[in-house]
């Protein structure tokens, strides 16, 4: 489906990261985008700087009411046709570790805000596309975001490799469930991204990473992730499908 000024668009984790840049690419195709984020994320300043045809609901992705707000808000520009989910949240801890030990609430709440927050909003966001007419062969298409986290066993990950597990199953599944209705559903998988969820660490532990990455021996820089969610939604062959952008990277333990 190509990008273009007919192209509504919400992005999830809008305000922030992967999520904003996605925004920004998709705005800048011609895209009319809808950011949902929490409130206290920068949402509403980067719908202002987009401007016209850029629209922040605060909202957060557990919550049916407030999803269904922001799937509302964007049929106001137009069909909803690209969804990317990029809400998510990371929290270390090993499940029994000198450097923390994961508690049950801890991994309760990653699940519920990475892989439950996501089924939230893929399965709202499929009953709005169900009624649009079909573009270039799609009614609508999502796409969520993975991480390399769910395939490399990475110690101390143990609630966020298990959500961003669940969004693989559900990625395999839910492109099968809405194939007869003209949906596709993919995920990206990212490896290490130069993002606010990594601005925290310190220089040293930001080195190894980059180091841990084959080629480039980088950071990912969010406009590349953008860059595969433009193509994604543009190439009608990509469904059911999980990518990995990580230049090479297999996580060390
Ligand atoms: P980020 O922290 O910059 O952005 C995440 C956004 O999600 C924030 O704006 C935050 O407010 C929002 N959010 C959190 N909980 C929410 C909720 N309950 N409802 C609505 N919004 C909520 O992080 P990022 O690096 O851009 O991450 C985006 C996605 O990519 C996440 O799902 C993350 O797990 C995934 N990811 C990131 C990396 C990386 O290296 N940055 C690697 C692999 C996967």
């Amino acid at each position: 489906m190509r990008i273009d000024a007919r192209t509504v668009a919400l992005v999830t984790g809008g305000g922030s990261g992967l999520g904003a840049a996605t925004a920004r690419r998709l705005h800048a195709d011609g895209a009319a985008v809808v950011l949902l984020d929490l409130p206290s994320s920068p949402g509403e300043q980067l719908a202002t700087e987009l401007g016209d045809q850029a629209k922040f609901v605060p909202a957060d992705v557990r919550d049916e009411g407030q999803v269904s707000a922001a799937i509302a808000a964007a049929q106001e520009f137009g069909d909803l046709r690209v969804v990317v989910n990029c809400a998510g949240v990371g929290t270390p801890g090993r499940i029994i570790g000198k450097r923390g030990v994961l508690g049950l609430e801890d991994y309760r709440t990653v699940i519920e805000i990475n892989l439950i927050g996501t089924f939230n909003v893929l399965r709202l966001a499929a009953e709005a596309m169900v009624g649009n007419e079909l573009v270039d062969g799609d009614r609508g298409v999502i796409v969520m975001t993975a991480s390399v986290a769910a395939f490399d066993g990475q110690i101390g990950q143990a609630a966020y490799a298990s959500s961003k597990g669940g969004i693989v199953g559900l990625t395999l599944t839910s492109a099968r469930d809405l194939a007869d209705k003209g949906i596709r559903v993919m995920t990206i998988a990212p490896g290490t991204f130069e993002t606010p969820m990594m601005a925290g660490l310190p220089g040293e532990v930001k080195q190894i990473l980059e180091k841990q990455v084959p080629h480039p021996s980088r950071l990912g820089a969010p406009e590349e992730y953008a860059a595969l969610v433009a193509h994604i939604v543009d190439n009608p062959m990509l469904n059911g499908e999980v990518i990995r952008l990580d230049g090479a990277l297999r996580m060390p333990p």
